[in-house]
């Protein structure tokens, strides 16, 4: 019998215990970016927790096989199928191909998911590399009478799927009343959502297939029903994402993969919650759609951004300052000077076995990481031997991956003034003062460091200077 390892359920509203569909192997499912541009630090928030999911899970000893995907076409700027293409906006933006864009943003992605020392998932898929398996789902749907055709596309019709908008506890009669005006005229419900959209006849797009119904692409929801089943089976046992992803998205992959086979999709559904900036929302308007270029450029460790993540539940919102993440730099550093001070090797004396019980208390209580943390920070500064602190730090690490037991000259710390010369630069840098950021500059070199800008008007890094002997 495995440990009994808690999680909120969306589905039901309650924290369950993970009961796997077979014996202890777990299947987990999350969305992954869009990649038109950047993921900025809110979305790594929940792909963080994602992440340290799959880590408590392969932890407790579930054998774990994680998929996620990457949308490189057809993710439309409104969530409800209207809008460009928004790989499409990206390549007009850089004047470049759809596919360019994707394959700049998917590594950045990748990029960024190392330095924040993601876990690779088992299977990472692109939309554009399984549209056979989107269009058979879509025909299996069509053969079920699920679907209708209008001008612009291949239409699920949600009125014939009985459950439809019950995680996200949709007031159906209500959207009806309300939608009338700003809806696809020639939709049936506004509910509705695209299987298969058609190419615009007056010009070529740069991703486009030929399918049984016309050449065109797929709806955004069709590709995570078809990765999914296509990789894990028609039943999952954790789907993840966003919680901006409930009223639609997940709404939808439900409905179209339920339609299909008559089964349950996904028996557990984990959603996080939003990261707010300042107290409000991100916006590219506001200027403080923050990226994790940004987080380096300002001097930071991308593992402190990790450990902020952990400050907060992932089911409440979080608020992003760049103070919270100064004091969760100062606290990785100290607990990376409490880890380096203790013995590399030792005998393993058995006294970590109660510290470590309360980090897996914490982690089976619906991940919590606030209490995972206090968990460690509580057994660095207590009197327990050094050796079996080192043991339990080795431990936590397998899920916390913040670096604790890296290279002392990794870890090297950028002092306090620096990263605050290197922020003050990044202002003059954003207002277009590059005479003042150049004097700014000089003085961050003269103490010893060195910013390597990146070119076209990326981010800049920061990093200590080699010593000269
Ligand atoms: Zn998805």
């Amino acid at each position: 019998m495995k440990e009994v390892f808690n999680l909120y359920n969306t589905l039901t509203r309650q924290v369950e215990p993970i009961r796997p569909l077979q014996a202890d192997r777990l299947t987990v499912y999350t969305c992954g970016p869009t990649v038109y541009g950047d993921a900025h630090i809110g979305n790594f928030r929940t792909f963080i927790y994602e992440d340290t999911l799959v880590k408590a899970l392969r932890y407790f000893g579930y054998r774990v096989k994680w998929v996620m995907n990457i949308t490189d076409v057809g993710h439309l700027t409104s969530d409800r199928d209207e809008g460009e293409d928004k790989l499409e906006v990206g390549a007009r933006r850089e004047g470049t191909t759809a596919w360019a864009v994707a394959k700049k943003y998917e590594q950045s992605f990748l990029a960024d998911s190392a330095a924040l020392r993601m876990a690779k998932p088992d299977r990472l898929v692109r939309a554009t590399d399984c549209i056979e398996q989107q269009i058979t789902l879509v025909q299996e749907l069509e053969a079920k009478g699920y679907t209708y055709c209008i001008s612009d596309g291949i239409y699920f019709d949600t009125s014939k799927f009985p459950t439809y908008g019950q995680m996200a506890r949709l007031d159906i009669a209500g959207l009806q009343a309300g939608a009338r005006v700003a809806m696809q005229e020639e939709k049936k419900h506004p509910t509705d959502f695209a299987l298969w959209k058609f190419s615009p006849t007056d010009r070529t797009r740069d991703m486009e297939w030929s399918s049984p119904w016309g050449t065109g692409f797929p709806g955004w929801h069709l590709e995570c029903s078809a990765i999914a089943m296509s990789t894990l089976g028609k039943q999952i046992d954790i789907h993840c994402g966003g919680t901006d992803h409930i009223p639609v998205h997940h709404t939808n992959e439900i409905a179209q993969s339920e339609a299909a086979t008559g089964k349950q999709f996904a028996r557990h559904w984990m959603h996080t919650d939003h990261l707010l900036v300042n107290g409000g929302k991100m916006s590219k308007s506001l200027g403080n759609l923050y990226t994790l270029a940004d987080v380096t450029a300002r001097g930071f460790d991308p593992l402190a951004l990790r450990l902020l993540y952990y400050g907060a539940s992932y089911r409440s919102k979080q608020n992003f300052t760049w103070h919270s993440l100064e004091t969760n730099q100062k606290l990785l550093d100290r607990l990376r000077q409490q880890a380096a001070e203790l013995p590399e090797t030792g005998e393993d004396t058995g006294n970590a076995a109660a510290p470590l019980a309360a980090f897996r208390a914490a982690l089976a209580n619906d991940l919590n990481m606030p209490a995972a943390v206090a968990a460690l920070i509580e057994t660095m500064k207590s009197p327990l031997d050094p050796a079996a602190k080192r043991a339990f730090v080795t431990e936590v690490e397998r899920v916390l991956s913040l670096g604790l037991l890296q290279e002392p000259e990794k870890a090297t710390a950028i002092p306090d003034k620096i990263r605050q010369l290197a922020a003050a630069r990044e202002e003059r840098r954003r207002e277009g003062k590059w005479d003042e950021a150049d004097a700014i500059r000089r003085n961050i070199e003269a103490a010893g460091y060195e910013l390597r800008d990146a070119v076209g008007g990326g981010k800049s890094q920061i990093r200590k200077k080699a010593q000269s002997k």
